[in-house]
Parts: structure tokens; sequence; C-alpha cells
């Protein structure tokens, strides 16, 4: 019987996404995803070993239908696999929370005040955390939070250029996202290097379909791209990243669009998609330039990767000396045609791509992929599931030391 495993999850509000994790090792005993939650096309695909079993999923459709499922298939094929706790990805911790948390009533509570300033992401977390409640109402339960990292942020890098009571009354202030793959990836680097962490100077660059950059110091965040919500920063698949607010207003006010189309528009519409009018989706906007030359794919992948390395060039504002640049993500760890438009942009900083490293680099494979020349350019596939169990299983071990 493997014991000690972690139930990870990350509930969005159609979807819900489960691995089972050894936390010492990080490997995924099982893992799967549902689909279309709510309506009754809701299914579930969950993968064991080398199968994969799809079925579709009973009235009420919910998340809990989707764990309960689970737990039916874990018996009916009985594998031999325990679950000690359930790890959550909760979105936003505010400024409550900078490491994972034990979740109980008061955290719960906390998480849905929250929620003003994650509305997309919070509400369905907590749906996630109740659901995995009644289906284990035995087992721990942990949030980790993907802003906690970023909570090491110095005022000048988190603070806003708007009124100070805003964010006194408000909490109106930079957060940042992605803080676990951030931190994931800057510890893989850190072990690259066999530098102690408190030596290193990272930029991480997390590509998917949100994107951020952050800027990691003696292995703590000191400032990323993205803001009050995930919006703001580089641009993403379907994200506009930075704008000038004023877009905002001449929306609203010339051309009579509603906050709700605004927010869907910047939020949906946007990014990849919005400039190129294909997909959000980087494979078919680099088929569509290179198989095709269709032009406006060749824009969105020229503004993409522009954007993205006068990012980096001004994040390294904040440092005095860098390591490494990191690329990770599903975009970062396989596109080397975005990757090596970006670092061609970098030569300032003595950046230098190699072709053939960058070749190699892909589906999976990590390692550097720069020139003997340049500064470490790093490939780091991220594992945000293990981070997120990791963190689950040393808490709870901490919890029971305290006790005895
Ligand atoms: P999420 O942010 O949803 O976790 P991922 O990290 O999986 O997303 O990244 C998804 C993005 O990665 C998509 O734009 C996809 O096209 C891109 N991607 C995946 N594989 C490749 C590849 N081989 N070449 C270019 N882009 C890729």
């Amino acid at each position: 019987m493997k014991k000690n495993l972690i139930l990870v999850l990350n509930c969005g509000s159609s979807s819900l996404k489960f691995s089972l994790i050894n936390p010492e090792s990080g490997e995924t005993l099982l893992s799967g995803l549902a689909e279309r939650l709510l309506s009754e096309q809701a299914s579930i695909k969950i993968k064991y070993q080398e199968q994969t079993v799809r079925s579709m999923l009973f009235r009420p459709f919910d998340h809990q239908c989707a764990i309960s499922r689970l737990v039916e298939m874990l018996v009916l094929h009985e594998l031999d696999l325990e679950i000690f706790a359930v790890g959550h990805r909760v979105v936003h911790g505010g400024e409550n929370y900078c490491t994972p948390i034990l979740i109980t009533e008061d955290v719960k509570s906390i998480i849905d005040d929250l929620s003003r300033l994650a509305p997309l992401h919070n509400p369905a977390n907590l749906t996630g955390i109740t659901a995995a409640e009644a289906v284990f109402p035995d087992l721990p339960q942990v949030a980790v939070f993907d802003t906690a990292f970023h909570q090491s942020m110095p005022e000048n890098a988190y603070i806003y250029a708007i009124p100070y009571s805003l964010y006194q009354d408000h909490g109106i202030r930079r957060y940042g996202f992605h803080g676990t793959s951030h931190y994931f990836v800057a510890q893989q680097a850190t072990k690259l290097l066999s530098k102690p962490s408190n030596e290193t100077s990272f930029i991480s660059a997390h590509l998917g379909n949100g994107c951020s950059i952050c800027v990691i110091k003696n292995g703590e965040s000191i400032d990323t791209s993205m803001g009050l919500t995930p919006l703001e920063g580089v641009m993403m698949g379907t994200r506009s990243g930075d704008l000038d607010p004023g877009i905002i207003f001449h929306l609203v006010n010339q051309l009579d669009y509603s906050i709700e189309e605004v927010s869907h528009l910047l939020n949906k519409e946007s990014g990849l998609l919005g400039v190129s009018g294909l997909s959000n989706d980087c494979r078919e906007i680099e088929d569509a330039w290179t198989k095709n030359k269709n032009p406006r794919a060749k824009l969105a992948l020229d503004v993409f990767c522009y954007r993205i390395a006068k990012s980096i060039a001004s994040f390294s504002a904040s440092l005095t000396s860098l390591d490494a640049l990191i690329f990770t993500g599903g975009i970062g760890e396989n596109s080397k045609l975005i990757r090596e438009n970006i670092v061609k942009q970098l030569s300032l900083l003595n950046f230098e791509i190699s072709i053939e490293k960058n070749e190699v680099c892909r589906f999976g494979q990590s390692g550097n992929i720069n020139n003997d020349d340049s500064r470490n350019i790093f490939v780091i596939p991220t594992n945000e599931e293990w981070v997120i169990a990791e963190q689950t299983a040393q808490l709870l071990s901490q919890n029971k030391e305290n006790k005895e």
C-alpha cells in the first residue's frame, strides 16, 4: 500500500484538476480532470499508470460528484493508494497568508472574504474545499496560496501610484500570482547552480495560458509582473496584460461598453487571441505563422515576445547581480521559437541563446539553453502540484511535532 499520499486539488468554477502525489519524491500516482461541471455534460477523466478512464458524471454534476467518482474508482479498481491529506490550490491569500495553512472554519471565512480581490477564483476554490470536506470528513485539508510567495515583495514594488488610502482601506496593492511555480523553478535553478539559496538571483518567466515574470533574490520574490489581479503585466493567451487605463474610459465613454464587457474583453478576448484573431493557443499561432505565413499570427508573436523581453529587462533594475533567466510553463518549457525571439532582445543583459540547446530542451527536458559566453538561461518544467503536496505534508508534520 502506498501511504501518506496527498490529493492535490485545483478547482475552477466548472472544472476540477486533481493529482495524487507522493510529497517526498513528487511522483504522480494518479491524475485527472473533471470538466463542464454543473452542466449535464459534466465528465471526468482519470489517468492511472498508463490507463485513462473517462466517464460522465451524475446529478447534481458538481465538484463533490467528481471527487466521489475518484474515490469510487480507487475502491473499484482496488488501487493500493492511501490518501493522507488534501492540498488545495487557492488563488488569493491577500496579506493574510504568506505560508500554507490548515483549513478551519475561520480560514474558510477569510478565503471567502478575499473573494472581493479574486471574484473569479476564490469562490471556486472554496467550492472545492467544501466538496473535499464532504467526501473526506476525517482528512486534514491545507490551503496553499498562489499569492503567498510574493508576500516578501517590498513596499516600493507592491504599492500602486494611486491614493494610499485605497491600499489602507481596501487592500488595493500588487499581490502577484503563480507563486508556487516561481518558487519551484527558483529552487530547481538553485540546485543546478550548486549555490546556497541566499546567494542567488533569478528572473523567471512563467509562460502558459497565464504569463508572469518574477524576480527572486536570495530565495524570495522581490517583484512580479501580475498585480491586484492576474490581468496586470505581460501579454497572455487571452489577457491583455498592461495597457493604458485610459483605454477603459474610452471603451466605456466613447464606445458604450459596459464594465462587464470591458472586463470580458481584457480577460477573455485579448492577448494572443485578440491580436492574432485566430487562437489563444501558442502552438496554433506558431503554425499559422511558420506554415501559412499569416501576418497577424506573426504580429501576435512579435508583440508577445517584445513585451516579455521588455518586462524582463525592466525587472533587472531590481537586481545587482543575476544568475539566470528561467523559462517555464507550457510555452516557456516547449516553444523554441518564443524563447529564441525573447532572448534575441536581451543581448544588452548578456543573454545569448544556443540554437542547438534550445532545440533539445523541450517536452519535459530541462537544462540550460545559453551559449558559453552568455549568462545562464534555464528551461525548467514547473510542478505546482508537487509544491502543494510537499508544503501540505510539511505543514502537517510540523503541526504534529508541535503537539508532541
Ligand atoms: P496553463 O496556464 O493553463 O497551465 P500551460 O502552462 O499548459 O497552461 O500552457 C499552455 C500554453 O502552452 C498554450 O498556449 C500552448 O499552446 C503552449 N504550448 C504547449 N506546448 C507547446 C509547444 N510545443 N510549442 C509552443 N507552445 C506550446
